[in-house]
């Protein structure tokens, strides 16, 4: 199939949609992206790729890193990581408080902010450096070493994380926070920091594609029934309450971030990254919602 030439017919067809999505800003250091970024990387699991736009351009993956620091924690850690989290849709927006307290500080998904934050001190747990094993651990993912945190972003939402505080101090007095608040926060924060472009978040994901397999390394990450597990999760809670749309629309597994991206794979076929920094009201990327639900509609290729 030609890619490129639907990419750009797609991008020519939505040049006349009115874009309302805003850039985000409740972390300051966001609003500093040029809006109008558009990429689009595909690659197959034979490690054909096909770029249209900005593909190559780093951005922050903000929530998308979650699939990244739950699928270590699935992979690494021995402890029944469902005590500490539900594996349920949360129907809530990204940051919401409402449902942690009926719930007595169980977040209902590893993606929801809530869910995130239990990985990240799940993590700070059982890891010996959290930081650079996580980072380390993406690198492989991607075979790219200079993949990085971005430390501007990461201290910008410090300073504006009060919902993203609320959230682990509720879950802190449930007693579902093991770990010092500042030390889960320093470790959340970064990886939402960290800087990906879609053809890096392509390849990163590639191994969801492919049963648990990295494909360039022969590395398994996760058995395929835990392959087959995440996958379930991200086409149920990877887009918050907007997640019965995207899988009515587009009818892939994926994931999206605030910094505009989104991911998402197709098994045994492809991993498809689109970015376009401005989101619509659920925080999801307004052109890239758009995008992919043309993709896999011209092309016939959603999993339904
Ligand atoms: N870092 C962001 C936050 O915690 C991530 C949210 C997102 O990308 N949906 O608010």
């Amino acid at each position: 199939m030609n890619y490129q030439q639907i990419f750009s017919e797609i991008f020519e067809d939505l040049k006349g949609v009115d874009n309302i999505g805003k850039v985000a800003d409740y972390i300051p250091e966001l609003a500093n992206v040029d809006p109008n970024h558009f990429g689009v990387n595909l690659t197959t699991i034979e490690g054909d790729a096909y770029d249209y736009g900005d593909a190559n351009i780093r951005f922050s993956i903000q929530s998308i890193a979650k699939v990244f620091s739950f699928v270590l924690a699935y992979s690494r850690i021995k402890s029944d990581i469902w005590l500490r989290m539900d594996l349920e849709p949360a129907g809530t927006p990204f940051n919401s408080l409402v449902q942690l307290e009926y719930d007595k500080g169980v977040p209902r998904n590893p993606f929801v902010n809530a869910g995130g934050i239990v990985v990240c001190d799940i993590l700070v747990s059982e890891l010996e450096n959290p930081k650079s094993d996580m980072l380390n651990f993406i690198r492989t993912l991607s075979d790219n070493r200079d993949i990085n945190y971005n430390s501007k972003v990461s201290e910008s939402e410090r300073l504006s994380g009060y919902k993203n505080y609320a959230l682990v101090n509720l879950m802190k007095s449930f007693g579902n926070i093991h770990n010092d608040i500042d030390e889960v926060m320093d470790l959340y924060f970064s990886i939402c920091s960290i800087e990906m472009s879609c053809r890096e978040l392509s390849e990163s994901f590639l191994f969801l594609s492919n049963n648990g397999i990295v494909p360039y390394s022969g590395e398994q990450i996760l058995s395929s029934s835990r392959t087959k597990r995440t996958n379930a999760l991200m086409q149920t809670c990877g887009f918050y309450d907007e997640a019965g749309q995207f899988t009515f629309k587009v009818g892939l597994p994926g994931k999206s971030g605030v910094g505009g991206g989104i991911v998402a794979i197709h098994p045994q076929k492809y991993a498809i990254s689109v970015w376009s920094p401005r989101l619509n009201v659920k925080g999801n990327s307004f052109l890239g919602m758009l995008f992919l639900e043309e993709f896999t509609t011209r092309t016939e290729l959603s999993i339904f």
